[in-house]
């Protein structure tokens, strides 16, 4: 049986003064795996929550001298004990997309399980420290987001959608993305064919999630265009055969609204033209690839 061994460790604010980390010995959930043990020591408390508190601390495996940086997320405090999501959650990593680990999602170094007195089971799931979350979404290069997005996409290639996915899902290390809280993920088919471009007018695709990533990580360009002077025209509305409703938005500005026809003309075309540029583009190549003006 592999087991792993916690030492002692600050618990989250606010639970009872007895509730301390267990320091025995944690059996591995899967059962089949070799035997071996497990340390984890420099425990430090990165979410202090009792639902979900989740540590920092250095690995150490037994067959190697170097220590790992982990991550080790716990239900231990919590009122509702959460095992049938933790070991769903366990099996996303060493099951259903094992492939993965350690490229879109992190390494899992197991589940492992507390049973108190009264047989309840708690969970401690020990997982790759991978980095930080994103703070700035508009600070992060197309590069990246596309890089993302390739890797949201290979969850869906393999069969499941994330399933909860927001910015505090996504982290980042040494410029590569990684989505982690796998615990709602669900099976999927991804329809997803067509590829999309960093800046590229927001469209109507196949997936939903695909579409919230694109949306979370402002890869679809602002739905709102600003014309000096005029006013502020939806993106989606600058297009040659609306030209005589834009003016008809203007008309508070100016009864005569065919004065401002050269300039939304002018307008319409810049949009039409960077529209055709992204079908080029799109029909060109694969998926997803790093073509975008910056
Ligand atoms: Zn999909």
């Amino acid at each position: 049986m592999t087991s792993l061994q916690l030492n002692a460790g600050p618990s989250p604010w606010g639970s009872p003064y007895w509730k301390k980390l267990p320091t025995e010995e944690l059996a591995r959930y899967d059962l089949q795996a070799p035997t071996e043990k497990y340390f984890i020591d420099n425990l430090e408390l990165l979410v202090d929550d009792m639902e979900t508190a989740l540590y920092k601390g250095s690995l150490k495996l037994p067959d190697s001298p170097d220590l790992v940086k982990v991550v080790v997320k716990t239900d231990f405090f919590a009122k509702a004990l959460r095992t049938s999501a933790f070991i769903h959650e366990a099996d996303m990593y060493e099951l259903h997309l094992s492939s993965l680990q350690g490229l879109s999602i992190p390494y899992c170094y197991g589940l492992f399980q507390h049973k108190d007195k009264e047989d309840k089971v708690s969970s401690f799931l020990v997982l790759e420290e991978c980095g930080d979350l994103i703070d700035d979404v508009s600070s992060l290069p197309n590069s990246f987001k596309l890089k993302a997005l390739d890797a949201l996409y290979e969850i869906h290639c393999a069969g499941y959608i994330h399933g909860d996915l927001s910015l505090n899902n996504i982290t980042i290390k040494d410029g590569q993305p990684f989505f982690i809280d796998l615990e709602t993920a669900e099976p999927h088919k991804c329809e997803m064919k067509e590829r999309i471009v960093v800046g590229e007018e927001r469209r109507k695709i196949e997936c939903d999630e695909i579409d919230l990533c694109c949306m979370m990580l402002e890869i679809w360009a602002d739905s709102k265009v600003k014309v000096d002077g005029l006013l502020v025209f939806q993106r989606a509305h600058l297009r040659r055969e609306n030209i005589d409703f834009l003016l008809s938005l203007l008309i508070h500005r100016n009864r005569d609204t065919e004065v401002f026809r050269p300039q939304v003309e002018q307008l319409v075309e810049k949009m039409e033209a960077e529209r055709e540029y992204y079908h080029n583009i799109r029909s060109q190549r694969r998926f997803i690839e790093p073509v975008a003006p910056e």
